[in-house]
């Protein structure tokens, strides 16, 4: 399918050239996961949205369902194991698949709390896997949300799920019990009521039975799977491709339960590359003695890290890393992030400092592990994070019934 126009030049069929300039910004404001649920809010008639997607028509009952893992690139180059998906990339059902940008990084805390809050990430303030709180100088895991920090302190604004809430719409989210109570439910997905059901199917078949529920309405649901054995086996290993048919029939069973007036939007949160395991496309940080150099803490994930920097260290620590990166990764100081816009337009006071003093997003198959400090994500075959189309392109498929 042709790209919309307005993303032509910044996600080009070509690989990017390496410049700061040229580092394909998400497109927030227009084509982000920032903006699906204010445009469908937009749609609903919720107070103080407005209608940010073009291509999106409004319905009244609307379920966003959020595959963890899964990019666009992904679908595009598995149409066997995922004929029904692959059918709504076009619009040849008259829906508008097509692809969005996730955000920066291309991660699962970041991008949910964009989903639900309908911000970018300079404002509801989870740039990244982990960040530094700036109040005790320590990295906080904001998807595991260690150590535990004050939820609504560290995210203040309402979810589009309350605010809906609130004008009569019924909300509800229909997702695994493991998730009813965390704080990243609690400052990404809350208002109306949180449906926990162990397997996919359940999942379903309750979140058609709650579209139903309203006369207007907006529920969301998720599927985690597809994201844990690209990380566990790798994307296209034998495990993923059966969790990717698995979840296509999850979506074909949703979409022939849909009510009346009702808009199905299915919609992940990242992709996903895989790394070779040999020392050029792994580089660990935790062995590099040049890149440790005047480092306090390293933040983020393998494709998208925060460095933090030992006070007054931060630009021979930038020059340093853009010198042993080389063109392997976009390499920023805080500063030029902000100012490219890769965490959005506005960066709130509160989130300034949690944002790396240098930020490394990689451009090329390579990643920065964490040997000693991160054993477990230095391990993972699939990974996630940066800017490139296959991470960072989303699906934005729809079913109307
Ligand atoms: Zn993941």
């Amino acid at each position: 399918m042709a790209q919309p126009a307005h993303m032509a030049s910044a996600w080009p069929d070509e690989p990017v050239p390496l410049s700061l300039d040229t580092a394909p910004v998400p497109e927030y404001g227009t084509g982000s996961l920032a903006d699906l649920l204010p445009t469908i809010a937009a749609g609903l008639e919720v107070p103080g949205f407005e209608h940010r997607i073009a291509e999106l028509t409004p319905a009244d009952r609307n379920c966003v369902f959020l595959i963890d893992g899964l990019g666009w690139e992904q679908i595009k180059a598995h149409p066997g194991e995922a004929p029904f998906l692959a059918s709504l990339l076009g619009s040849s059902r008259g829906g508008t698949g097509r692809p969005i940008t996730a955000g920066f990084p291309a991660t699962t805390a970041t991008s949910l709390a964009s989903v639900g809050t309908g911000r970018p990430p300079g404002e509801h303030g989870l740039p990244g896997y982990t960040v530094r709180d700036p109040a005790i100088g320590e990295l906080m895991n904001q998807l595991r949300w260690k150590p535990w920090t004050p939820p609504h302190a560290w995210q203040p604004y309402p979810t589009v799920f309350q605010i809906a809430d609130t004008v009569g719409v019924h909300t509800a989210q229909v997702s695994s019990p493991t998730f009813r109570d965390t704080p990243l439910t609690k400052v990404a997905l809350s208002g109306g009521t949180f449906h926990g059901r162990l397997t996919g199917e359940e999942r379903m078949d309750l979140a058609a039975g709650q579209l139903a529920a309203g006369d207007r309405s907006l529920v969301y649901t998720y599927y985690s799977e597809v994201d844990g054995s690209g990380h566990r086996f790798g994307v296209d290993s034998d495990a993923w491709r059966g969790q990717l048919m698995c979840v296509d029939r999850l979506v074909q069973r949703l979409a022939e339960q849909l009510p009346p007036r009702a808009a199905l939007y299915v919609t992940a949160d990242h992709g996903m590359i895989d790394i070779p395991f040999d020392e050029q496309s792994r580089i660990d940080f935790d062995e590099d003695w040049e890149l440790r150099a005047g480092v306090a803490l390293l933040g983020g994930e393998g494709r998208a890290r925060h460095v933090y920097a030992v006070p007054g260290a931060a630009s021979d620590v930038l020059a340093c890393w853009r010198e042993v990166l080389g063109e392997q990764f976009w390499v920023a100081s805080r500063d030029e992030a902000i100012e490219a816009g890769w965490f959005g337009p506005t960066i709130d006071e509160r989130v300034h400092g949690r944002i790396g003093d240098v930020i490394a997003a990689a451009h090329d198959d390579v990643i920065i592990t964490a040997s000693v400090n991160e054993p477990n994500e230095s391990a993972m075959v699939g990974v996630h994070g940066s800017m490139t189309p296959v991470e960072q392109l989303v699906p934005l498929l729809e079913v109307r019934s």
